[in-house]
């Protein structure tokens, strides 16, 4: 996946030219404000990997094929109607916050919130539970992120033994521009690429 936000559109019709098709935004707002201009490229496939505030889930769900970064019920209540709204489902990822830190979004993998999520899946018809999402904590080093990635793998196994109803696990979604190599190696489906590809972000 080429992580394309903050980018303009030129850019991402270049990458797109390249034989890109699958994108990730973080930001309801800004990717709004490009979708439009981009309606061209038909088979691009536009992910929402940010987090995502529920009073916005109506538009992510008019803007985005897939929510990679969902975590908690309340945010799959808003979305699944959303969905239903728009007729369509949606795929989406739970996203753990594997390091438990304060500053990041995700379901912290220590609390009773994950095995929430999980058993209220059945009432979210609209919403296709495909897999798991994370950002490491940073480190300099891309083997420092290895432990976190391994515990997503660990993490992943387990839910996808218990033959959930309605939950499918076999997505992966780790590793960015200076680790993704460890997280394929510890089983990565899908790498989230900005920097390497696009070069760095302009400063805000
Ligand atoms: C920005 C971002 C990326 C890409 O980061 P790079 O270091 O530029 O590759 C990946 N995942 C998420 C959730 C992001 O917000």
């Amino acid at each position: 996946m080429a992580v394309s936000k903050t980018h303009p559109t030129e850019r991402i019709r270049a990458a797109y030219a390249g034989g890109i098709r699958v994108f990730g935004e973080n930001r309801v707002q800004e990717f709004s404000g490009k979708a439009d201009s981009l309606l061209d490229l038909v088979e691009a496939e536009w992910h929402m990997i940010g987090h995502l505030q529920s009073n916005k889930a109506a538009k992510a769900a008019e803007l985005f094929a897939a929510v990679d970064s969902l975590d908690s019920v309340k945010l799959a209540d808003r979305l699944n109607a959303a969905a239903e709204q728009e007729n369509k489902k949606i795929p989406v990822l739970i996203e753990m916050n594997v390091g438990g830190e304060e500053s990041k979004s995700g379901v912290p993998p220590e609390t009773r919130d994950l095995e929430d999520l999980l058993q209220s899946v059945p009432r979210f018809a609209a919403l296709e539970f495909r897999g798991l999402m994370t950002v490491p904590p940073f480190s300099d080093d891309a083997q420092g992120a290895r432990p976190y990635f391994r515990r997503l793998r660990e993490l992943r196994d387990s839910i996808a033994r218990r033959k959930l109803p309605g939950i499918s696990m076999e997505v992966l979604s780790m590793g960015m521009s200076h680790d993704f190599e460890v997280a394929v190696e510890e089983g990565s489906t899908c790498v989230r690429v900005g920097t390497a590809i696009f070069g760095e972000r302009p400063k805000p």
